[in-house]
């Protein structure tokens, strides 16, 4: 259920002055000619969608009542009006002009986002790597201006140059004088005589390009690294957008990462584990000895400090915390099996007393889950 008030930020007894105050306030900020984010894109569909229900009072009561003309999905709403309608509709026509006339060849490209797979050791210490990307980059024929070399631009004759045809329509703000870039010269007021061969005169081209990334030590999966102005070149010669790398590390075969801390187990045999020894592990700082204490339990944990992944941010290594799991021993011969039934008998352990204790308290929980799903 949508919550149209909250989505413009007025109080449910709100007036429809103070309805309108703020959906112009908001229109003002998250308009998609005024803020090219995704997310301001959706949000500003949303305060739209709110004002087109509570600057109605039919909708408004109706809504109060419990019914959201809205419920079903219905998408798209605000969109058809550029951010000079809505100013227009809100100040009078010609509020928004400074958005008017003829729009330029030239625009920012557009952000891209690649994705990279690295390994857990990459993440642990950082590295350098490359990418190739598909990109659009300035066309070198025509250097980004879009018609051919020796070649002119003629004004567009249906919008006079203007770049844009008006029209009335009617919609929630009332009477609007809506313009729509014209067609035949696609808002540009003027139309190319004859496009440049090479890239038909969008002034930039696609092509493939090697980049070298250095991805710093702590990234993990879900981690944006901005290449600022490596994004396509805008058409027309305008500046790049950027680049986003997302990052993905590939799981490893034996150590999980936590945070910043690495997790791994190492096998004991039960003597091992009663004795205590030391045992030669290879992590990614290479090979090291990890001291067994005597009496070790399956299950206990034991910490290799600052051998974990390096913290993204500030200074320092998360730790490598190994988990011990003791292996009973199988397949004994006679001799093997006569010494581990004088040990029991030693130890008084032939027939242990099998004391029960409670179950461990994730299980619990699980169990308690399965039944209730019945
Ligand atoms: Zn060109
Ligand atoms: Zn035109």
């Amino acid at each position: 259920m949508n919550d149209y008030y909250q989505d413009l930020g007025v109080s449910r007894d709100a007036s429809p002055e103070d309805i309108k105050r703020a959906y112009r306030k908001k229109a003002r900020a998250l308009h998609p000619d005024v803020n090219p984010s995704p997310e301001a894109e959706e949000q500003f569909k949303k305060v739209s969608q709110a004002y087109d229900v509570l600057s109605d009072a039919d909708k408004r009561r109706s809504f109060d009542m419990g019914s959201d003309p809205y419920a079903g999905g219905a998408a798209g709403f605000g969109q058809g009006f550029s951010f000079s309608d809505i100013m227009d509709a809100f100040f009078g026509a010609g509020a928004g002009q400074a958005q008017r006339g003829p729009r330029s060849r030239q625009r920012r490209g557009q952000d891209a986002l690649i994705r990279l797979d690295i390994d857990l050791a990459d993440a642990v210490f950082g590295a350098e790597k490359e990418l190739v990307i598909e990109t659009a980059v300035v066309c070198s024929t025509c250097h980004g201006d879009g018609a051919q070399p020796g070649t002119s631009r003629r004004t567009c004759d249906v919008c006079g140059g203007r770049g844009e045809i008006q029209q009335v329509q009617r919609s929630f703000l009332g009477q609007v004088m809506t313009t729509r870039p014209c067609v035949t010269c696609q808002g540009y007021g003027e139309v190319l005589v004859s496009p440049c061969f090479e890239c038909s005169g969008d002034g930039r081209v696609r092509t493939r390009r090697t980049l070298k990334i250095k991805v710093p030590a702590g990234v993990d999966t879900g981690t944006r690294i901005q290449l600022g102005g490596e994004g396509e070149v805008g058409q027309g010669g305008g500046p790049a957008g950027d680049l986003y790398v997302e990052v993905a590390v590939r799981p490893h075969a034996t150590f999980q990462r936590r945070g910043d801390d690495l997790h791994c187990t190492v096998e004991l045999p039960m003597t091992a584990a009663a004795l205590g020894t030391t045992v030669k592990l290879d992590t990614f700082d290479g090979s090291n000895e990890l001291e067994i204490k005597s009496g070790t339990q399956a299950g206990d944990a034991m910490t290799l400090r600052g051998l974990g992944v390096t913290h993204l941010r500030g200074t320092g290594r998360g730790d490598l915390i190994i988990h011990a799991n003791v292996q009973t021993p199988t397949r004994l011969d006679e001799q093997q099996e006569e010494l581990l039934r004088q040990l029991a008998t030693l130890r008084g352990e032939e027939h242990p007393a099998g004391r029960l204790s409670p179950a461990h308290p994730g299980l619990l929980g699980k169990l308690r889950d399965a039944f209730k799903a019945k």
